[in-house]
């Protein structure tokens, strides 16, 4: 019988999550909504001195406002919970005892400085990478070495232990993952990692493929950084005897730097001049403010969008896709081997692109709400319009009002450059004739307003190419912008009067020719 797919994201709270770590939510998401299976997130915090105030918060609030959402989680429970490992932690150790039970784990002693003493000793004799494997293990202090009685009274006694595992020294372990094929790795290069710690907390090796098989994950999609612990969880899923459910593996490309060189990390903060967080997060050590695609005023759904093809795309030409449609089209066959450079133009470009399909309506809040902040009144309709001529040339809402402030407020400065080439005595006649007349207009709007400006161009011999730019300058002090006869519509005749008066005299000096 096929199993139901349940497919996990397993965050530690160690900080806030990165966009990486975001893809990795987002491809778990989407391989369990293309299958009608399970989003389960579980916290990964048995490592207490990693532990950052918020940042599970910060985890939660993120998910959500991508609108990846979960069908099991500590928030909102499930048939497996509690899905917080520190909260899990009597349910590892038995495991652990299993594994010594059936020789494939140990009691180790070793105190700190003789594993101190044991690395230097192999630097010394020239051992590249110094560990504790196979190899080493026997000259160690633990229950492979010492004699029955003697680890029976330090486990009595309460000495401190870890429980390791017993790797084999010479085994080809051999793993399948969905995305690079098989891959091999040779046992003599895994070490004989800790699994429970002497405080009695499990490590994560230990705690994932617990938590993974109690709560029945059929694919562990996860960053490629997971890859070379792979093979050692394929070690313990078969000394645990679950080889046959073992899940699925998908090791993720990484995200690269824009330049292709090295990974993005989550110490890159906005040094790259674009945010590595979801959200804005305020390190609680040290008060550092990192930036945040939300905040800088991306659309959740074109961070998705975006997020998405970092690594996946649909073999098509389509490009713009819903959260349901890239749920109906994503496979995990259809992710990239290699990794991908992050080009925060692109990130622009998807936001352009859901902003621009935006009802007018829903983007006149965003103005109506800076206008609000500015003290200036303005009409639902009215924002109305405007957000409508202006979508075409904003990337972000928050631009909305900086780019539009001259609807509202008089221009006190004008492009020099503009001035310099377009401000002359002729236009200055044309321009006062326009304002002197706009009153004569029984019905203004933009295409009354036109036809003035022509009429009055004819009668001065002129084309409307002489005076644009000069108009457009008096009116919005800009050099570029929408249809500037529907901005005169919306400014008004008075006002329009007015900003050509006031022009006129401030642009004195250019209109001596
Ligand atoms: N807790 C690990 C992390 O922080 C999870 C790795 C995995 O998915 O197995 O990334």
């Amino acid at each position: 019988m096929e199993r139901e797919v349940r497919v996990r994201f397993a965050p530690s709270p160690t900080g806030p999550l990165h966009i990486g770590g975001v893809r990795t939510a987002l491809y778990n998401f989407l391989l369990a909504r293309k299958t009608g299976g399970k989003m389960i997130l579980r916290i990964e915090d048995t490592d207490q001195n990693r532990f950052v105030p918020g940042a599970e918060d910060y985890i939660r609030e993120s998910l959500e406002w991508c609108g990846i959402e979960l069908d099991e989680s500590p928030w909102n429970g499930g048939p497996y919970a509690p899905y917080r490992q520190s909260e899990r932690k009597p349910m590892y150790m038995q495991y652990a005892m299993q594994l010594i039970e059936s020789g494939h784990a140990y009691y180790a002693f070793d105190t700190a400085e003789e594993l101190d003493e044991m690395r230097e000793r192999l630097k010394a004799a020239k051992v590249a990478t110094p560990q504790y494997n196979a190899i080493t293990r026997m000259t160690m202090k633990n229950s492979l070495t010492l004699p029955e009685d003697e680890v029976k009274k330090r486990l009595e006694s309460g000495d401190p232990y870890v429980i390791r595992l017993k790797v084999p020294r010479k085994e080809e372990v051999r793993l399948k993952d969905l995305i690079r094929g098989w891959v091999m790795v040779h046992s003599s290069a895994i070490d004989d990692k800790v699994l429970m710690k002497s405080d009695g907390m499990p490590t994560y090796h230990l705690a994932n493929i617990v938590d993974d098989h109690l709560m029945k994950i059929t694919h562990v999609i996860r960053g490629e950084e997971w890859l070379p612990s792979a093979p050692l969880h394929v070690l313990l899923y078969r000394y645990l005897g679950w080889e046959d459910t073992m899940p699925e593996f998908a090791h993720l490309p990484l995200l690269l730097k824009p330049d292709g060189n090295g990974k993005l990390s989550k110490r890159d903060g906005d040094k790259l001049g674009f945010p590595v967080f979801p959200l804005r997060w305020v390190d609680p050590f040290t008060s550092e403010v990192s930036s945040g695609y939300r905040e800088s005023g991306y659309m959740p759904e074109a961070f998705i969008n975006f997020l998405a093809f970092l690594g996946w795309n649909p073999g098509t030409q389509q490009e713009i896709f819903s959260m349901e449609e890239l749920a109906n089209e994503f496979t995990i066959e259809r992710i990239g081997k290699s990794g991908t450079r992050f080009d925060i133009q692109k990130a622009r470009w998807f936001n352009e692109q859901y902003l621009r399909a935006k009802p007018d309506a829903e983007l006149a809040g965003y103005l109506l709400k800076a206008l609000e902040e500015h003290n200036i009144s303005c009409s639902p309709e009215k924002a109305e319009k405007i957000a409508g001529l202006m979508k075409e040339r904003v990337s972000f809402p928050q631009e909305f009002w900086r780019e539009a402030a001259y609807f509202f407020v008089a221009p006190t400065e004008y492009s020099e450059k503009v001035a310099s080439k377009k401000w002359n005595s002729q236009a200055v006649a044309v321009f006062s004739d326009f304002r002197n007349e706009l009153s004569t207009l029984s019905d203004f709007n933009a295409d009354t307003v036109k036809d003035l400006l022509v009429s009055i161009l004819e009668r001065h011999g002129m084309k409307i190419g002489q005076v644009m730019q000069a108009l457009r300058l008096a009116v919005t002090g800009a050099e570029a912008g929408p249809d500037l006869m529907q901005i005169i519509e919306v400014i008004g005749r008075e006002e329009t009067a007015n900003r050509i008066d006031a022009a006129i005299s401030a642009l004195s000096q250019y209109a001596t020719a």
